[in-house]
């Protein structure tokens, strides 16, 4: 019999050898990367002495074509009562009432942080000189800011009694022909971001957590949030954490938390990425730095990412990637990503184990040289192999 993950009282997760995760195995590509992530996933559970019930739940063109339905209730149903998951890339739907099938989800299941670590392995074919400089987690809020999807469209009524309102109330003159968007950033949403970010810090002994910004322009949403960020640095975590300018950049044996200006970041992390460690960010400054990231090690079809809310206990970890239609159902792309994400749900429910001996086989995979097309073509002398083929010779090297 296998069993439902819980939560226990002191907010750890209660999960057994032969836990249920639900999973969606995802559009396009998706038929391709999930049977080999899992084929993976198994074996490296099985070693372990551990067997995964997965139940498959539906979302997207698949979940639309059997129920008329692009994200029926009952998959929200499933992941609320399973607590964590696993899902591959979705197909937007276009003009359907959802911004995105990943957005809703985050919102429904309030998962409030997108985690992206973001590292190099070895052999992996990378544009900058030093890929193995880079080793950094990032911590993006996934419910406010610009994302919350709280905007009206030029030339509408909304949008007119909008700008009406704003003058009315701030004075406020907006160009009559403007869509407008609103970004809200509250200090309930920026502190359980940071919080999570400083737990993770002190957890896996990190030297860091920078809290990236563009409070110079925007002071009061994102510059709040900065100062939120220092102000529960203060008054939650003075016993392991400091604020540059409490320690002068001296931290001692404590996690410093310093910030900086989203543009002189996405510089830095090019010319200066040792100096990065645990990064804490709002919802759009963390999209485009945890792409770029990736990018530098290489690893845009390997990227994984995981969304979680770390007090319900809920989290669904996702290939990053989306559903690549142009290749769906040939066996070709990389599995990476949605592996990858595998191992970050293995570490997230303590099978630590588990989740060191994939990166381990994954890396003497690609050490051999064995890699799918995208890799294949950026290396000297490699076998392009399968999406099946690779995932088959991973587990040949757990
Ligand atoms: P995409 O599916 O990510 O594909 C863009 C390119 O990235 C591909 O043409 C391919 O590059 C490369 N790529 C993607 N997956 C790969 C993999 N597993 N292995 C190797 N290379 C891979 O982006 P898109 O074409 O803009 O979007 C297609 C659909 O996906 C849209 O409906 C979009 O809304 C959706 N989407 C979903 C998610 C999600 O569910 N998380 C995220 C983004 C987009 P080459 O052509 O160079 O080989």
């Amino acid at each position: 019999m296998a069993d439902k993950i819980t939560m226990n009282a002191d907010g750890t997760l209660n999960v057994s050898a032969n836990p249920i995760i639900p999973f969606i195995e995802g559009d396009g590509t998706g038929v391709d990367i999930w049977p080999a992530a899992k084929l993976v996933l198994d074996a490296a559970a099985a070693k372990g002495g551990k067997v995964i019930e997965w139940r498959e739940v539906l979302a997207g063109e698949k979940a639309f074509n059997e129920t008329g339905d692009w994200l029926p209730q009952a998959t929200i149903e499933v992941f609320q009562e399973y607590l964590i998951g696993i899902k591959g890339p979705l197909t937007t739907p276009v003009g359907e009432g959802f911004r995105s099938l990943n957005v809703a989800l985050r919102q429904i299941l309030d998962l409030y942080v997108c985690l992206r670590p973001v590292r190099w392995f070895e052999g992996v074919p990378s544009p900058v000189k030093h890929p193995e400089k880079v080793d950094m987690v990032i911590f993006r809020e996934n419910t406010e800011d610009i994302y919350a999807g709280l905007e009206v469209q030029a030339f509408t009524p909304e949008a007119a009694k909008l700008r009406e309102l704003l003058h009315d109330a701030f004075g406020w003159n907006i160009r009559e022909d403007s869509g407008i968007g609103v970004k809200p950033v509250s200090e309930t949403g920026s502190k359980r971001l940071v919080r999570a970010a400083l737990d993770y810090a002190v957890k896996h002994h990190r030297s860091s957590v920078t809290l990236v910004h563009k409070g110079n322009i925007m002071k009061f949403t994102e510059g709040a949030f900065r100062n939120w960020g220092y102000e529960l640095t203060r008054d939650e975590f003075a016993d392991v954490a400091v604020g540059w300018d409490d320690c002068g950049g001296k931290p001692g044996d404590k996690v410093l938390v310093k910030d900086a200006i989203a543009d002189i970041t996405l510089q830095q992390v090019l010319t200066r990425p040792d100096e990065f460690d645990v990064i804490a960010t709002m919802n759009l400054n963390g999209d485009y730095l945890s792409d770029a990231l990736a990018a530098q090690v290489g690893g845009i079809g390997i990227a994984p990412g995981g969304n979680i809310n770390y007090v319900t206990g809920h989290g669904i970890f996702e290939a990053t990637h989306g559903t690549a239609p142009k290749y769906a159902g040939q066996d070709k792309v990389n599995p990476g990503s949605v592996l990858l994400s595998g191992v970050m749900m293995f570490e997230h429910l303590g099978w630590v184990d588990e989740a060191n001996d994939i990166v381990r086989a994954m890396e003497a995979t690609i050490a051999d040289k064995i890699v799918t097309y995208d890799f294949a073509r950026l290396m000297d002398g490699a076998t392009e192999v399968k999406t099946s083929e690779f995932a088959a010779a991973i587990v040949d090297r757990l």
